[in-house]
């Protein structure tokens, strides 16, 4: 299913090649490149993140969204960038759980663990199940975090820091 996708989108975005001058169609940027706000290296993020994920009125000024990093960086208010191009938690439609403020501070888009939830559950029994529900249910319904997460990618990582950070508070 994933391999289709990828083939049906490449078809997609050679037709936008054509009919555009600018050529942004490296489906997902490879590397990491500094963010211009805060200067943190940035992840490359898929196209259908970005499509899945922007406001109706963002997406009507693209006409064409791969080639966008990720900025995990808190304090800065840059979520996507691309060339000139910055995109803002005000371009969303979700919140980005991951920036300083955000509420809910959504961390698995997946499965809806928060920092709130989990902040919850330690405060009242001092342990959270976040990381074993969440592997539980990777197998089982399964993930979506290309599309779900801004990250568009495995929240695991994210998931186990803020349980580290809250858990010293
Ligand atoms: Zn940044």
């Amino acid at each position: 299913m994933f391999s289709n996708f990828k083939v049906k989108k490449e078809e997609r975005c050679s037709t936008d090649k054509q009919n555009s001058e600018h050529n942004c169609c490296s489906v997902q940027p490879k590397g990491k490149v500094e963010c211009s706000s805060c200067s943190e290296k940035a992840k490359g993020v898929l196209g259908k993140t970005l499509e899945a994920l922007l406001n109706d009125n963002a997406k009507s000024k693209l006409t064409c969204f791969d080639g966008f990093y990720y900025c995990k960086t808190p304090s800065c208010k840059t979520v996507y960038f691309r060339e000139d191009t910055i995109l803002r938690q005000e371009n969303m439609s979700v919140v980005v759980g991951l920036k300083d403020g955000a509420s809910p501070a959504t961390i698995c888009y997946c499965f809806g663990w928060t920092k709130e939830k989990i902040k919850a559950e330690l405060q009242g029994r001092g342990k959270t199940v976040a990381l074993e529900d969440i592997k539980v249910k990777m197998q089982n319904p399964g993930c979506s975090c290309e599309i779900l997460n801004p990250s568009g990618g495995c929240c695991l990582a994210d998931v186990s820091k803020i349980i580290k950070e809250l858990s010293l508070l």
